[in-house]
């Protein structure tokens, strides 16, 4: 891109900004340093292409994108990006910092895990509130933000509706309010929210703008196949995938297929895992349904098969790991939009926490993943042309900021954004190895892996928070973004 920078007043947070790469208005040839920093040597992504641009951040917020030459003489400071993709920071839309699971603690503190995310060019996580029916939505969402104030990236969160209490629906609105517009519900577990619930939630969610977002598993279809499972002889790890069959995601989907169409909220699937939800998902969406979904890189990945090996019950996780075929359904998935968003749910346990139950069936289930979500979807779907260029950036990125009430703000690289940026190198060469990597879990389910393409440095709001290796941010540059509604997300994807 050779023309001038474009140039303008940051808007307003809450005014949508112009895209506009290629504004004409150029800087005053003797003008006083007005940028922060600038960005140069480094390359955009337009469309299906990469660009060369620059881009100049001021007050935290992209503030100009125009040519090296152009923007340099403007900045007081400089960042070296040749060779290097400027991306807009990814989003992990469903983490689980320092949360009780399973009757054990999720081993990352909001400390340690956004230090990760930083790592891994993950400039906002979407965690959750730990839902109580006893305590009010409001309450719910001050404690986790006090809990998140040693966080390094951005935080904002969903909150978890774990009941059918009416005073909890009453408090829909003032959530949202609070900017937190999505709202967990479980389908499974001690947490589980009936049908007749969920369509009381469903209508409250959809009168307030909001987003219902479910955890998918039909309990019925679980207990059925656990009983089955006990008249035979043990089966050691594959007891998961086989007490958790894919008919349990499948009607549960179907269930929400049909709560969307009648109650007209925009319901989130969380972490699909089969091709058979996916074709139900795929099928609403054609139809017009408000309906929206995520997978995760062990669902795209990762298959059964590791459950009869040696370290099997590391891998424990709800839903299962599944099949091959439903490894290639989701990639087909991610790629034509039927799925739109790959998040990690990140909830890692230590290996000890694993094998300590002498039943595997035990073992506290979640996976670490946000440090290593961005290079595995690179390198295992760009590379490899499962994804094209653009759905990789939209998927770790844009998509969820549009779903999630976000954007533009954040998952854009346009003027007025947030200058959460990942600079990361489409060529590098390196392997999975846990002891490396920043979470604070002594086990990844891809240790081993070669991967290639890594985030080299991660800006949030405009300052690095990593660069080559090192983790820069202090405790606390993270903060709480308020999220708005979803009234105005588009059904389909927008570029
Ligand atoms: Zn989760």
């Amino acid at each position: 891109m050779t023309r001038g920078p474009h140039w303008e007043q940051a808007p307003d947070r809450d005014q949508k900004p112009e895209l506009n790469l290629f504004g004409t208005d150029p800087l005053s040839e003797d003008a006083e340093p007005t940028l922060d920093t600038v960005i140069v040597g480094g390359r955009i992504p337009v469309g299906e292409r990469f660009e060369e641009a620059a881009i100049g951040i001021r007050d935290g917020r992209i503030a100009a994108i125009g040519s090296d030459a152009a923007l340099d003489r403007h900045a007081r400071a400089r960042i070296d990006a040749r060779g290097l993709w400027i991306l807009p920071g990814a989003i992990d839309g469903h983490t689980h910092m320092e949360a009780p699971a399973f009757g054990a603690q999720s081993a990352d503190s909001f400390e340690s895990g956004t230090a990760a995310a930083a790592a891994g060019g993950v400039t906002s996580i979407i965690d959750f509130t730990l839902g109580t029916p006893e305590i009010p939505l409001g309450r719910q969402i001050d404690l986790r933000r006090q809990q998140a104030t040693d966080a390094m990236v951005d935080v904002a969160l969903h909150a978890e509706i774990v009941t059918s209490e009416q005073a909890r629906l009453e408090e829909i609105r003032s959530a949202v309010r609070a900017g937190v517009s999505s709202f967990k519900h479980y389908m499974i577990y001690g947490e589980r929210v009936d049908h007749g619930a969920l369509l009381k939630s469903f209508r409250a969610i959809a009168a307030a703008g909001a987003t219902a977002m479910v955890h998918a598993e039909d309990q019925e279809v679980v207990e059925a196949a656990t009983k089955q499972l006990r008249r035979c002889l043990p089966q050691g790890m594959m007891s998961l995938p086989r007490s958790r069959p894919t008919a349990s995601e499948a009607v549960a989907v179907s269930v929400l297929v049909c709560l969307a169409e009648l109650t007209g909220a925009h319901v989130h699937v969380a972490h699909v895992s089969t091709a058979a939800a996916v074709n139900l998902i795929a099928a609403a969406k054609r139809r017009g349904v408000a309906i929206s979904a995520e997978t995760c890189p062990h669902y795209l990945l990762l298959d059964e098969e590791v459950y009869k090996s040696e370290n099997g019950r590391q891998f424990s996780v709800v839903p299962p790991l599944r099949t091959a075929a439903d490894n290639a359904a989701l990639w087909d998935a991610l790629s034509c939009g039927a799925i739109d968003t790959v998040v990690t749910d990140h909830c890692p346990f230590p290996r000890s926490a694993k094998d300590r139950p002498p039943d595997p069936l035990q073992a506290p289930c979640g996976l670490p993943g946000v440090e290593t979500m961005l290079s595995l979807v690179f390198s295992f779907g760009v590379r490899t042309s499962r994804i094209s260029l653009s759905r990789f950036v939209s998927c770790v990125s844009s998509r969820p900021a549009q779903l999630f009430g976000l954007s533009p703000t954040k998952g854009s690289l346009q003027i007025g954004a947030d200058a959460d940026l990942t600079l990361f190198d489409p060529h590098a060469a390196w392997v999975i190895e846990a002891g490396a990597l920043h979470m604070n879990v002594d086990f990844s389910p891809f240790e081993g892996w070669k991967l290639v393409g890594k985030t080299r440095s991660t800006l949030v709001r405009g300052r690095p928070v990593f660069r080559d290796g090192e983790v820069l941010a202090a405790p606390g540059w993270g903060r709480f973004t308020p999220r708005h509604t979803n009234r105005d997300v588009p059904k389909k994807e927008t570029p």
